[in-house]
């Protein structure tokens, strides 16, 4: 039975619906993100700002939530051209990927938060990873996970389980599921604390968080969250 979890924890939306679904399901959970001198810190602050809002909103999940990891990844920032690592604008690449694409950005990640889970003897990596929406990013495909998991279980000689509740889901879908492990009080901390818009704005409040509110981040937040208001719950 798996009863520790290691949730690759960005800050953003996602990650931290992919945090409450580990602090209800596992006994202890550590929580691990990465400083790739991103163009905008604001997730960075973000995601210490959530994680003390759970501890204080949630008691029942605050005695679970262990240590925090934040990595240094520099070198990824030195090596990759992308607009979320570089001041350029957003368009589409003739490999009709997003230019917001970093290569090789998760499979770094999962790389060392195995490192770091084999360290801490955590079982589950869990990340919020999802083939539904539009990017079509591919380090974020089911069978680039469960590669992942293989050559990670293999290398390592330790039986990693990659976990990816938010795989099959849309945004709306997402919001269901915060509601459904958390209620409005975490649907109201992930609007209030949690970032997603790509342009780091921090400025502009809407029904469903800060963000520019044009951005594809941004755009995709604000539709999923419509779609939640309007839809069925879980
Ligand atoms: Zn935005």
């Amino acid at each position: 039975m798996h009863k520790t979890a290691l949730v690759l924890f960005s800050g953003g939306q996602d990650s931290t619906t992919c945090l409450a679904h580990a602090l209800k399901t596992y006994e202890r959970v550590e929580t691990i993100a990465f400083d790739y001198r991103q163009r905008h810190r604001v997730e960075l602050e973000a995601r210490l700002v959530v994680l003390d809002e759970i501890r204080r909103q949630f008691p029942q999940w605050a005695s679970k939530l262990g240590q925090d990891h934040l990595l240094d990844l520099a070198v990824l920032g030195e090596v990759s051209d992308t607009s979320l690592t570089r001041e350029t604008a957003f368009k589409m690449e003739t490999s009709g990927l997003p230019n917001t694409f970093v290569p090789g950005r998760n499979l770094l990640f999962l790389t060392l938060a195995a490192a770091v889970a084999y360290r801490r003897g955590l079982q589950v990596m869990v990340t919020g990873v999802c083939e539904t929406d539009f990017s079509g990013y591919p380090d974020c495909r089911d069978d680039t996970m469960k590669a992942m998991q293989l050559a990670l279980s293999l290398g390592m000689d330790h039986r990693f389980l990659i976990e990816t509740p938010l795989m099959w889901i849309d945004k709306a879908d997402t919001w269901r599921m915060a509601e459904a492990l958390g209620g409005k009080a975490l649907i109201d901390l992930i609007i209030e604390h949690t970032h997603t818009c790509y342009l780091g704005d921090r400025q502009h409040r809407h029904a469903w968080g800060y963000g520019c509110g044009t951005c594809p981040a941004c755009e995709l937040r604000a539709r999923g969250y419509e779609r939640f208001l309007s839809g069925p719950t879980l």
